[in-house]
């Protein structure tokens, strides 16, 4: 996903910015891996293989999400884990 489409997006919880932490970039620069983290509540939203995972806390899979953030923790040296506060 562009940078700039990920600028727009916001918080589903409370509509608050999202700071980006990028993982991996593709040679285009399309963010192919990172966190989004809401300003705020602090919530963690992955971005998978160029995708915002991003839903309202009862929609959230975080059985699927969490094994992803862990490989990242190895992989990225990721201090931080916890996707919902
Ligand atoms: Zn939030």
């Amino acid at each position: 996903m562009k940078l700039k489409t990920i600028e727009k997006l916001c918080c589903p919880f409370d509509k608050h910015d999202l700071n980006l932490q990028v993982l991996a970039k593709d040679i285009e620069d399309n963010i192919i891996e990172g966190i989004l983290t809401c300003s705020t509540c602090q919530r963690k939203y992955p971005i998978i293989y160029g995708v915002p995972i991003m839903a309202p806390d009862e929609y959230r899979q975080i059985p699927l999400e969490q094994p992803v953030i862990e490989k990242w923790k190895l992989k990225y040296g990721i201090a931080d884990t916890k996707l919902l506060p």
